[in-house]
């Protein structure tokens, strides 16, 4: 516990050839072994390469100054880093690459994304490359490797696993085959919330893809618990994570004023798909934690769902950045709603900020409230 909204924010220099290579908290892709491989394997090829998955850069920093090398990242946090380092990058989706545009291209395999999203990216660069182009692909054994280089050669032709270190593969294709058609990106469900019925459009990758995730709907079963329908109407609500929009549309729809910050640009884009999709309004900002917020920016009600332990300490730093955010954003008087698995410690962690702390619910997961001395 303990860490900073200034802490989580700071960008960090270390040496790199040619310059500095920045990393923050929740930046994904360093100190990763699958990235740690790839870098010690990629060498040049032709003169344009590709980075599908950068966070933030360490793969393909090897063949920067060898070739000209772009990166398409959907993560906020992650491209600061690639900003501050001086690296080429772009905010996109891996599949807005320029078609058969490169001669390399470089794919850390997005495993915790889920199939839909890695088979997209795969997709994505066996387009991106020109024929007789390079793809290294970088994955775990563990989480799908040897089923998603199969792929990969299906899509591609021919390819061989070049390096190997405990469960991490590096693998080496050749795109012998046509460009791939794009599969269909974007999904979608209806689900019934709060009595109401909303229709959500989401593109792969996203946080609950095709069902509503039961903690969210328990934070909202709690929350009009606790402050009625009639509570959330014409208050600013700030909804930290926001996915799809599973809690932004339904408080959007109760009559708030939502403001709904995400890193990840599938789920921004999703976002707004859905809400457009329900007629409905909100900001949805594509934001790591509450840095696309102006200063001083205030809430009177704050909501998350947030990540989880998935593999990382990256997402709890993210979690613990979620609660300093509400804590620094929330108005006297205002109310922040946290569910959880009831396993992971946030109690305390409201204490320490709010000075107060209560449980709404406690099922399967559990709902927490802190409010904010003051006010009302
Ligand atoms: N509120 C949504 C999503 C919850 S999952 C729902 O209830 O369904 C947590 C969300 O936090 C994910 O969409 C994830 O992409 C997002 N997230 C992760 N790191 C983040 C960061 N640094 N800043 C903002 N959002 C982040």
């Amino acid at each position: 516990m303990g860490l900073t909204l200034d802490a989580y924010r700071r960008l960090t220099p270390l040496p790199r050839p040619g310059g500095l290579l920045y990393v923050k908290p929740g930046a994904r892709g360093f100190r990763d072994p699958v990235y740690d491989l790839l870098q010690k394997t990629v060498k040049p090829f032709g003169e344009r390469a590709l980075d599908l998955n950068p966070g933030v850069g360490w793969a393909s920093l090897p063949l920067e100054g060898e070739m000209s090398v772009e990166r398409l990242e959907t993560s906020r946090a992650a491209y600061l880093c690639l900003q501050a380092s001086g690296l080429r990058a772009r905010l996109a989706l891996p599949w807005e690459a320029e078609e058969e545009g490169y001669d390399l291209v470089v794919l850390a395999l997005p495993a915790g994304r889920g199939t839909a999203y890695v088979e997209a990216s795969l997709v994505a660069a066996a387009r991106a490359l020109r024929p007789g182009g390079r793809l290294y692909l970088g994955g775990d054994k563990n989480k799908g490797f040897e089923r998603y280089f199969k792929e990969a050669r299906d899509l591609l032709g021919y390819g061989e696993v070049l390096r190997r270190e405990g469960p991490f593969r590096v693998a080496l294709l050749e795109k012998e085959k046509p460009s791939p058609p794009l599969p269909p990106l974007w999904r979608g469900f209806q689900a019934q919330i709060l009595g109401e019925t909303f229709a959500f459009r989401h593109l792969p990758g996203v946080f609950s893809a095709g069902k509503v995730d039961k903690a969210s709907l328990l934070l909202l079963e709690a929350l009009v618990g606790e402050v009625g329908r009639e509570g959330v109407r014409g208050r600013r609500v700030l909804d930290l994570g926001a996915g799809y929009g599973a809690l932004s549309l339904p408080l959007a729809r109760l009559g708030g004023e939502v403001v709904g910050v995400e890193d990840d640009l599938a789920s921004v884009l999703s976002l707004r798909r859905s809400l457009e999709e329900n007629g409905l309004r909100a900001q949805a900002l594509h934001s790591d934690v509450d840095e696309a917020l102006t200063e001083g920016e205030g809430f009177d009600i704050i909501v998350t769902n947030p990540p989880f332990h998935v593999g990382g300490a990256v997402i709890l730093d993210v979690a613990q950045a979620f609660v300093e955010a509400a804590a620094a954003r929330l108005k006297p008087g205002g109310g922040f709603f946290l569910v959880a698995n009831p396993f992971l410690k946030y109690e305390a962690l409201l204490e320490a900020r709010f000075g107060n702390a209560k449980t709404l619910l406690a099922r399967e997961y559990k709902v927490l409230f802190a409010k904010k001395e003051g006010g009302a």
